[in-house]
């Protein structure tokens, strides 16, 4: 086991409650809906449950990879809930949602990875809740057809995120199951296949990982048209994690911030605390504004 760093001042946040953090958790439940906020044991999510923006997982808690950072179970997963797009559907329209964001565990044992599920919930969502712009935060689909992507694609997200999460040289120690050109390719697919939909990934920071190979990330991704960038300090969820290797400072990432910026991507965001969906709504909306 790795023992778990002590956080600096800059990453500890208050904790959790207050009425909209208890609508939003009550909504959840009563949905039977499974959250990253809470399996992920997430820092922000206090502040983003007050405000009513959770982040669904879908296909269940289970998932057929071991990320080394991730603190979701590795196993077996159950069958899927074919009640559950509209499940999902049901709380993004009740919690009167701008913008939501759904994720899933990775569904290696399905053939299309769970690509038909995520399509359908898509399209639910956009039936029952039209007004709210969508995000989906995808695996890799690595083995399977390309018709799983274009299925997902023909769903028409608003956002189409797939986080490569560290850089090249951490793969295997940090997401062994995944290939880190695949996920690059994958983005730069969705691209061709619609551009009308909007890029995401982000990586984390803290891992291992040398300034130059970050860089190198963030120019990998803008050749593969990638447009929005989420950069945040991983965190160790427990000592049998992957260790944290250092707490990247305050300063180190608002660099990162300005290098993205000049790099070309249309929204990004670095700080310690900044996460896949922290804030998504809001910074899409600026956009879509502008
Ligand atoms: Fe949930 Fe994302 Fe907010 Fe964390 S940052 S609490 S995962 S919505
Ligand atoms: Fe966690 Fe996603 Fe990796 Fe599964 S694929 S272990 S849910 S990060």
């Amino acid at each position: 086991d790795a023992p778990i760093l002590r956080k600096p001042k800059w990453i500890r946040v208050k904790a959790p409650g207050g009425e909209g953090y208890e609508r939003t958790r009550k909504i959840m439940k009563e949905n039977g809906l499974v959250t990253v906020c809470e399996e992920a044991g997430c820092p922000n999510v206090g502040e983003c449950w007050s405000q009513g923006h959770a982040t669904m997982m879908i296909m269940g808690d289970i998932c057929t990879r071991g990320c080394t950072f991730c603190n979701v179970a590795t196993g077996r997963p159950e069958a899927l809930d074919v009640f559950e797009p509209a499940k999902v559907a049901d709380a993004v329209a009740k919690l009167g949602l701008a913008h939501v964001v759904i994720t899933s565990v990775d569904r290696d044992d399905l053939e299309d990875g769970g690509a038909e599920h995520t399509a359908r919930t898509v399209r639910a969502i956009r039936r029952k809740a039209p007004g709210t712009t969508i995000e989906i935060l995808t695996p890799d689909f690595l083995k399977c057809a390309p018709s799983a992507l274009e299925m997902v694609v023909e769903s028409r997200p608003d956002v189409f995120n797939h986080n490569l999460e560290t850089v090249p040289g951490l793969y295997p120690e940090v997401r062994p199951g995944a290939r880190y050109f695949h996920s690059l390719r994958l983005l730069q697919r969705v691209k061709e296949l619609d551009p009308s939909i909007f890029t995401k990934s982000g990586i984390m920071v803290g891992l291992g990982e040398d300034k130059q190979a970050v860089h190198q990330v963030m120019d990998d991704m803008r050749a593969a048209d990638v447009d929005f960038l989420t950069i945040g300090q991983y965190l160790q969820p427990t000592p049998k994690h992957h260790a944290v290797a250092r707490f990247v400072e305050p300063d180190e990432f608002a660099a990162y911030e300005r290098a993205a910026q000049g790099k070309g991507f249309l929204m990004v965001s670095a700080t310690p605390l900044t996460r896949s969906s922290y804030h998504a709504g809001d910074d899409f909306a600026r956009l879509r504004a502008a």
